[in-house]
């Protein structure tokens, strides 16, 4: 594919505001931010980068890290949203350029009626490439293709101090992988060169199971990946050091002939109050999930093979059909805890899961995934073997904070880490344990590149 084209008309960028309305997806912490920048061209992004002072600026994707690794409180940000162009594609072996802007709903619906897919994709499309380069994210696929950033051939980095630099696994290998999953601190990603994937349609071949013990989701796992590109399990939080849940698999199908619509659901309008999410509805809900996928699977079992056929959204993107759903937490925001803990280390989880259950301060959708072996190429990747939950907290003060700190005790005696794309609150000594080689990375941050993040995780650690 031939590079992209550095011939530019100098336009100035848009003017910069203040605002407070640049929020993670946890709406927690609500920071306002000094600037915001919001180029609608790839070459206006040099001129901010010349013109801001020393750690004061963060590129900005849609904002679905759940807590302030997209933020960068009173200081600046760069909203990418615009840099939003498809680049070039390559039909005969797949290869897609982009800018970083460009969302993973983009490129669906642009590509997946030509028959290409998403090589990795997380629980919503609405991310952008250079967001999900930037956290290196992971998908119900992760046991047998790894990480997004695995599947990324090239990239293009403006850099303060180097302007664009262009790297790969083979092209200066170590700035590719600082920038894997490097939290956007090593400059703004213009461009990336994505490997899709062959798909014969929008369908899935999916299968649900029940299952009652930690013990029978490692068996079902285990079974699964060597059959089933897809697999994750959706785990009922209240119910302790033995719980149930449904365990969702699925293949690509080749079922062709089955007319396909996108959903398009309906759209939360303003913020709940927060005493709509107490722990009864919370326990009500979960109960009632449990046996309306149970009873789905006991039907598929009888034979009614039809409701195996999932359409590609409803399976890899269920959240997605209400809009906004974040707002049903309420003005306080919430917190995801997303953790990993080595799989020989199952007491530490059926601890972990104890504690939560003991809260009662769980909510609605704890999902499990066995991470496969596949190393991650970034230098701050998360995914790393072992089994990964994600759980949703109502924000409540102080309770909700020591019930996380107490999590964070378990996940870090069992050489856990815990992922900074949901985070908002881990302490430095939690970041050193989940990414000891941290520092090695440091050389290769943007001199006018910060976050919230990374300055709370840093906080008294650097020289
Ligand atoms: C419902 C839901 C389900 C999710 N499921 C998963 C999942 O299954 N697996 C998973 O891994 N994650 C998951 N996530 C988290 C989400 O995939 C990541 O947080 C993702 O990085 C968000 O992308 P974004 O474009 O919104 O970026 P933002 O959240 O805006 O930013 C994320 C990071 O990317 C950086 N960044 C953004 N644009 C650029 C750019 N152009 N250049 C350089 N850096 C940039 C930012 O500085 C920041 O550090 C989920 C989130 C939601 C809301």
């Amino acid at each position: 594919m031939a590079s992209q084209s550095a011939v530019s008309l100098k336009r100035k960028p848009a003017p910069a505001s203040p605002t407070r309305d640049y929020l993670s997806w946890g709406r927690y912490p609500a920071v306002g931010h000094a600037h915001v920048y919001k180029p609608a061209w790839d070459d206006q992004v040099p001129t901010i980068l010349e013109s801001a002072a020393s750690g004061s600026l963060l590129p900005y994707g849609r904002g679905r890290s759940y807590g302030d690794s997209c933020l960068n409180a009173d200081r600046s940000l760069i909203d990418c949203r615009r840099l939003n162009r498809i680049l070039g594609f390559d039909e005969s072996t797949g290869v897609l350029r982009c800018e970083g802007g460009v969302t993973f709903a983009d490129i669906i619906k642009v590509f997946l009626p030509k028959g290409w897919f998403l090589p990795v994709t997380p629980g919503t499309c609405f991310v952008t490439v250079g967001g999900a380069i930037a956290n290196d994210v992971h998908g119900k696929n992760h046991h047998c293709a790894g990480t997004f950033g695995s599947h990324i051939l090239q990239l293009g980095l403006h850099r303060s101090d180097h302007g664009v630099v262009v790297s790969s696994p083979e092209l200066n290998s170590d700035m590719f992988r600082a920038t894997i999953g490097g939290l956007g601190l090593t400059g703004v990603i213009a461009w990336a060169d994505i490997q899709l994937r062959r798909v014969a349609g929008p369908w899935i071949d999916a299968e649900l199971t029940p299952f009652h013990s930690l013990q029978s989701f490692l068996d079902l796992s285990r079974e699964s990946d060597g059959r089933f590109e897809y697999t994750v399990a959706w785990l009922d939080c209240f119910a302790g050091k033995n719980p149930r849940g449904i365990f969702f698999r699925g293949n690509h199908s080749t079922a062709t002939h089955k007319p396909f619509r996108p959903k398009h659901g309906p759209k939360l309008p303003f913020a709940l109050p927060g005493w709509c999410l107490n722990r009864y509805a919370m326990k009500a809900f979960n109960a009632a999930y449990y046996r309306v996928h149970a009873a789905k699977a006991a039907s598929g079992a009888k034979g009614k093979t039809g409701e195996s056929l999932m359409p590609y959204d409803s399976f890899f993107y269920p959240l997605d059909s209400i809009r906004q759903w974040n707002l049903l937490y309420g003005k306080q925001g919430f917190l995801q805890y997303q953790c990993v803990i080595p799989e020989t280390n199952l007491a530490a989880f059926e601890e972990l899961l104890d504690r939560i259950a003991r809260s009662g301060m769980g909510s609605f959708l704890g999902v499990l995934k066995k991470f496969g072996d596949a190393p991650s190429t970034g230098m701050l990747s998360f995914p790393r073997p072992g089994l990964t939950l994600a759980l949703d907290f109502a924000m409540r003060g102080e309770r909700t904070l020591q019930l996380m700190r107490s999590l964070d005790e378990v996940v870090q005696q069992s050489g856990g880490a815990l992922y900074p794309a949901k985070d908002a609150r881990m302490s430095p000594a939690m970041f050193e344990s989940s990414f000891p080689r941290w520092r090695g990375f440091v050389p290769y941050i943007d001199p006018k590149m910060s976050s919230s993040f990374w300055r709370r995780v840093t906080e008294g650690s650097q020289s």
